[in-house]
């Protein structure tokens, strides 16, 4: 056996792993506690099971250290809440009284007491709890639950490394609790946190960790001078403590840019760092700082994000150069593996020669033992591995499927001009007026009617093979002219068909371009219970057919009012799907934009005069790094102009987009050039309006006067004063009247009902005019 490096060995580990089991067990357990179905015994007897099972394939797959504590009903964060005693006082007496259905009560809220807020996990599709604190909120420590799971890994005979939340990052994380001023800074917490830590962290030793993990992803964003300081400070005290565990600082998502110098001096026994590609400068920042002598390294080579097999060849070139960095250094993902799928091995409708390019939580892991293994006893111990693996890459790149030269030919000749509309907005704003001829304040809905149990149950039986594609469309068909007929008597300005053919915004579209790859188990979880399947950006984008153009002229052959096509947007299908690593974003969401327009220019050429162009997921994919933000709205927003630069002026584009705050995006909203927007804003009271307002936007918009979130009605006086509220920011040429989002998840009563006094409300609201 040779041996690389006089070093320790390198070790593999992960820092955390998929939680539903390989078929959803979590999800099922917990949703039949909370129906009453599953007792509470039963849910902690499936979830320790799901643990050991998780513990002991990790250690099968030679794994040297498992992580313990990541596990979770719900959320991480809402348990580190539970762990740092920083239950908000409203849930506080539920708590006590049943720590688990408290703990639900947290995550979901009850008839009477409201749940946390839900946010995304910096720029991933998972969301957490927002813990909320204030100048009275007093931590105490209760490390049952990392105590126990450590337990658990422990009695199986494994070297187990417990994983929490770190201090600074659940700070920052933080938001005032209500009630508490708006500018109170969770920062100023720190002082009285880190005790309790230190009581978790003896706890944990005692317990038998030898390592425990903080995960401060939190410092891979902008940090202020006093945020660096306070993680100083924090590491500082932490690393002071005796009685303790050694410290594994974790970053991941990005590079760690100037918290990188503060955690090298910090006296913390280990680092974990991200050097998957966009966190590349890691490495030159690491040997610029002179490595992490005297430290422990884990580096996380292997995409945690996404679902591409490694190159090994590289990963292990890149660990050769950090050898000399630190005093060990061991192999990982470069995060936690609960943002991919669990095992790609049981795609059964993966073409072979597709699903060899692909690695889940499993076939990651798998990597992440290799790379130790070849890093530890040299390159020949892994031959085959290496050889298996470089066939693998050979057949992604050569494969037609990632290299369509059609689609290779057109991307590359897409011009300036082509991402253009032909006239400026204020000519086509007159064209499309003297066009459509609408009122002053017209109505429209975002797209979606409620997605009825008829019509999961219509995509169940088309699936299932109970009815063919005709019985299917007819179905959907009059699906339609209900929506249709409900908007003409309701008196909406502009209709839409409401997309029942719609299983998702995404997926639909997905399903239909080529280039496009679907999952049947690729299960991700999103929040609690909630687990999506996103599609694969794995070839070259193509639209072999249009994909809408027969529902939208259906319905407009119902109606003389005009019924607005309706798309997902390019960024949106990024963002919502795993992206290729093989090319640039830019070059990926090109493609999907030329197929868009494809699309965009048939609903045109069918007679469509509106088009909805959705961008919900804009403002989420925003880089954590601002320097990074630029590059990116550059080529998000020129996706966007591509898919609707090819109509005419007097046909008006939409977009949409899901969200309130945007203040750091108006001006890529104003880039995108299209005619229309509409925007929540009902729960913060048309504040986007006045936000619009005093970036002086130009263009038409449509702040939400509907808080479709919920199935609460909303009266026709309540939307009137949410309207005259928005006229006092945008006039009345330029205001529109609409929900702030689709409807798919409401009920039909409530549904017409609200429309219902939306339209009393533009119309009472148009007669003060
Ligand atoms: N058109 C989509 C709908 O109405 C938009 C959904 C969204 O913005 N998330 O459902
Ligand atoms: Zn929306």
């Amino acid at each position: 056996m040779t041996s690389t490096s006089a070093a320790a060995q390198a070790r593999a580990t992960v820092y955390g792993y998929p939680r539903q089991g390989p078929n959803r067990e979590l999800k099922k357990a917990i949703e039949g506690y909370w129906k009453g179905r599953v007792g509470a015994e039963a849910l902690r007897t499936t979830a320790a099971e799901l643990r050991r099972a998780t513990w002991q394939q990790l250690a099968d797959a030679d794994v040297d250290e498992v992580p313990t504590g990541d596990f979770s009903y719900y959320d991480h964060v809402l348990d580190a809440t539970v762990m740092l005693g920083a239950v908000p006082a409203r849930h506080r007496e539920a708590v006590a009284a049943d720590p688990l259905a408290g703990y639900f009560a947290m995550a979901r809220g009850t008839q009477d007491v409201a749940p946390l807020e839900m946010t995304k996990w910096f720029d991933t599709n998972y969301h957490y709890l927002v813990p909320e604190l204030g100048p009275d909120t007093v931590f105490t420590a209760d490390s049952a639950k990392q105590v126990a799971e450590l337990r658990e890994a422990l009695a199986l005979g494994l070297a187990a490394r417990p994983v929490l939340v770190g201090p600074v990052t659940y700070l920052l994380l933080a938001k005032p609790a209500p009630g508490v001023a708006g500018d109170f800074d969770p920062l100023t917490l720190l002082d009285r946190l880190l005790p309790v830590y230190g009581e978790i962290l003896a706890d944990l030793r005692a317990a038998g960790a030898e390592w425990i993990q903080l995960d401060e992803p939190a410092l891979v964003q902008d940090r202020t001078p006093a945020e660096l300081n306070a993680a100083a400070r924090a590491y500082r005290d932490l690393g002071a403590l005796t009685d303790r565990p050694k410290l594994l600082v974790a970053s991941y998502f990005d590079r760690l840019g100037d918290a990188l110098p503060v955690l090298a001096k910090a006296p913390v026994e280990g680092l974990a760092l991200d050097f998957t590609e966009g966190a590349a400068a890691n490495l030159d920042a690491l040997a610029a700082v002179g490595g992490l002598p005297g430290k422990r390294l884990v580096a996380g080579v292997v995409d945690g994000r996404n679902i591409w097999v490694n190159d090994l060849q590289r990963s292990l070139t890149t660990l050769g150069t950090l050898l000399g960095l630190a005093d060990r250094v061991d192999v990982s993902a470069s995060c936690s593996l609960l943002h991919v799928p669990l095992d790609a091995a049981v795609e059964r409708d993966i073409d072979p020669q597709i699903l060899r390019w692909l690695a889940f939580a499993r076939q990651k892991t798998t990597e992440v033992v290799t790379l130790a293994k070849g890093l530890d006893r040299g390159l020949d111990t892994i031959t085959a591995e290496l050889a298996a693996n470089r066939a693998d890459l050979a057949s992604r790149a050569q494969s037609p499927i990632t290299r369509d030269p059609a689609v290779r030919a057109r991307a590359a000749a897409a011009t300036e001009a082509d991402a253009r509309r032909s006239q400026p907005y204020a000519e086509r704003a007159s064209a499309q007026r003297t066009r459509l001829g609408l009122p002053l304040l017209p109505t429209t809905t975002i797209g979606s009617f409620p997605q009825t149990g008829e019509l999961r149950a219509a995509r169940a039986d088309l699936r299932a093979g109970r009815i063919g594609t005709a019985g299917y469309e007819e179905r959907i068909e009059a699906e339609i002219r209900e929506v249709i007929s409900f908007q003409e008597k309701t008196g909406l300005d502009v209709l839409v068909h409401g997309e029942p053919e719609r299983n998702d915004m995404v997926q639909y579209f997905a399903e239909q371009l080529t280039g496009y790859l679907a999952t049947q188990h690729g299960w991700v979880q999103s929040y609690g219970t909630r687990y999506v399947r996103p599609p694969i950006l794995a070839g070259d984008i193509a639209r072999p057919a249009p994909m809408t153009v027969r529902w939208t002229t259906f319905a407009q052959s119902l109606t003389d009012r005009p019924v607005k096509g309706m798309l997902t947007g390019p960024v949106t299908m990024l963002a919502w799907s795993f992206v290729r690593d093989d090319q640039p974003l830019a070059e990926t969401a090109r493609q999907v934009a030329l197929a868009l327009r494809d699309e965009v220019n048939d609903l045109e050429e069918a007679g469509t005069s509106v088009i909805q162009v959705d961008e919900p997921a804009l403002r989420e994919t925003l880089p954590l790094r601002a320097a990074d933000r630029a590059a990116y709205l550059a080529w998000a927003t020129e996706a966007f102009r591509l898919t609707t630069g090819g109509v005419r002026p007097d046909t008006q584009i939409h977009t949409h987009m899901c969200y309130a705050e945007f203040g750091d995006i108006v001006q890529a909203i104003d880039d995108l050039d299209a005619d229309v927007i509409s925007l929540e804003a009902a729960r913060s009271h048309m504040q986007v309006a006045r936000e619009l307002a005093s970036h002086g936007y130009p263009r038409e918009a449509g702040p939400g006067v509907y808080d479709i979130h919920s199935p609460r009605v909303p009266g026709a006086e309540e939307a009137a004063e949410l309207l005259r509220t928005g006229l006092r920011a945008i006039p009345a040429e330029r205001l529109w009247v609409n929900p702030d989002c689709g409807l798919k998840t409401r009920g039909w009563p409530e549904t017409r009902a609200s429309l219902e006094n939306l339209v009393a409300a533009a119309q009472a609201v148009r007669a003060e005019l």
